[in-house]
């Protein structure tokens, strides 16, 4: 840790430290209770118009997304009287300044507390509530990562030196507020026009030939979107595509499909067979298939997650979550600790929790340093190591993944941590900066002479900056 001192003053109070939630930190002490019981048996049933769904349709895929919910109308025809005014008026004008489009598997709307929809943490990860919302940060941005700069063909991004990005599709079963590609993902919304678009097999030759071309890329990560869109076919095409270009040694198939519509794997035998036949192939090429899947909490377990490991354990596959730290969500130590052992439990290796990133529409979700630092400190020592997720910040601009710690400064009370690069960006810094409300005062009253000043923000880097300079080696 090299939080600096200096010209730019001591090292600030750790006034985020005394941000975490008062019963995280009584957790710590004592270990929260464990249960391993998935069975939420007919939750449908809650819902007034899946009353008559039997167990057979809701565990059908197909039934799940003929019956995904996209419109607010939806909702409420679905919900009838267990969806108050109030609330249905909060989503309302909260869904008219939101980057993301709204759509949920019937799984999904089953699994959240309607009579409690403002604390929910499920309904606040998919749906915004308008008295929730904060103003974006003044440094957000929508390509928070910087993807689009390292964009070398159609659909990939390469940033990493031995690792590259392919996007094949912008469509997902569901729409997450917090989406970090809510600049392309998901169709357009009222305040974002998007060049949203669907898996082209055609169109991949270029994405293909760069890959081809570049032998330092051994890791492919397929994502979007969602690479639980892709036909079986496409998904076959791809993993097999990849998997034969000799210096390709791992590929991952990211999708969000077994947290929110795990009867893809236990209904869908036409894209498991097509997952199990690229599993085989790479299996026999000494290569590794992944699955990396994103479980925000306890709460989109179910039973028909524990079937659906169980076949993906049957074919052979490995599978490693992905977390969004999320204010609300899962930012406490009792939630992170759970999702983390239950995740063990369903034999899923728990791999990063990040930081939110600095994108729009999500001030609301975002946490700071701090309480991230904090959470992956307490986690220590729970579980084994190799269950232990990396907290990491992915540094906006393009800086790729940091451990949490390993900021070269940060001011908890203006928000402030620098980052640097070098084996991805050399000679760059990087800056991240915590939600504003989550500030202590002066920190606040900072960011109001920011916004009437600009050149306070770029005085108070150029400081950080030269400082930074000072300390590394020549
Ligand atoms: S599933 Fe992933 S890509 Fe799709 S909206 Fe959610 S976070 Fe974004």
């Amino acid at each position: 840790m090299s939080q600096l001192a200096g010209d730019i003053g001591e090292p600030p109070e750790r006034a985020g430290r005394a941000l975490l939630k008062e019963p995280a930190v009584r957790e710590t002490h004592s270990m929260p209770r464990l249960s391993y019981e998935f069975d939420i048996e007919s939750c449908w049933k809650s819902i007034p118009a899946w009353r008559a769904v039997s167990a057979e349709e809701f565990s059908d895929h197909q039934w799940q997304l003929r019956n995904s919910v996209s419109s607010l109308s939806g909702l409420a025809k679905v919900l009838g009287s267990r969806l108050s005014e109030g609330a249905l008026e909060e989503f309302k004008r909260g869904m008219q300044t939101a980057p993301m489009n709204m759509r949920l598997t019937p799984y999904l709307v089953s699994l959240i507390d309607w009579d409690h929809p403002e604390s929910d943490p499920l309904r606040r990860q998919f749906i915004p509530m308008a008295s929730q919302l904060l103003a974006d940060h003044p440094m957000h941005q929508e390509d928070s990562l910087g993807e689009d700069e390292d964009r070398v063909a159609p659909f990939l991004t390469h940033r990493y030196h031995d690792k590259a990005l392919f996007l094949p599709t912008t469509i997902c079963p569901v729409y997450c507020s917090y989406c970090t590609r809510s600049r392309v993902v998901g169709g357009s919304t009222p305040v974002r026009d998007k060049a949203t678009y669907g898996a082209k097999q055609t169109a991949w030759e270029e994405t293909f030939a760069y890959i081809r071309s570049h032998p330092e890329l051994e890791d492919i990560v397929i994502s979007g979107g969602d690479a639980s869109m892709l036909r079986p076919d496409q998904l076959e095409e791809i993993g097999l595509t990849l998997l034969g270009i000799p210096h390709v040694r791992r590929i991952r198939i990211a999708t969000k499909g077994l947290a929110i519509l795990p009867m893809q794997v236990t209904s869908d035998d036409g894209w498991v067979k097509a997952l199990e036949r690229v599993t085989d192939f790479g299996r026999k090429a000494f290569k590794e298939v992944c699955l990396h899947t994103h479980f925000g909490t306890t709460r989109e377990m179910s039973q028909w997650t524990v079937e659906a490991m169980k076949r993906l354990v049957g074919i052979g596959i490995k599978v490693r979550n992905q977390s969004v730290l999320l204010r609300g969500v899962n930012d406490t130590f009792g939630s992170m600790y759970r999702l983390v052992k239950s995740l063990s439990w369903l034999t899923i290796q728990p791999y990063y929790v990040y930081t939110h990133d600095m994108v729009p529409g999500c001030e609301h979700l975002r946490t700071t340093i701090a309480t991230t630092e904090e959470l992956s400190k307490a986690l220590l020592g729970t579980t084994a190591g190799f269950n232990l997720p990396r907290f990491v910040c992915d540094a906006p601009g393009g800086g790729g993944k940091r451990e949490i710690s390993s900021y070269e400064y940060y001011d908890a009370q203006k928000g402030i941590s620098a980052w640097t690069a070098p084996r991805i960006k050399p000679g760059r810094v990087f800056y991240y900066y915590d939600p504003i409300d989550e500030l202590p005062s002066e920190g606040q009253a900072f960011w109001r002479n920011v916004e009437a000043n600009g050149a306070v923000l770029e005085d108070e880097r150029s400081r950080i900056e030269a400082r930074i300079r000072s300390l590394s080696p020549a």
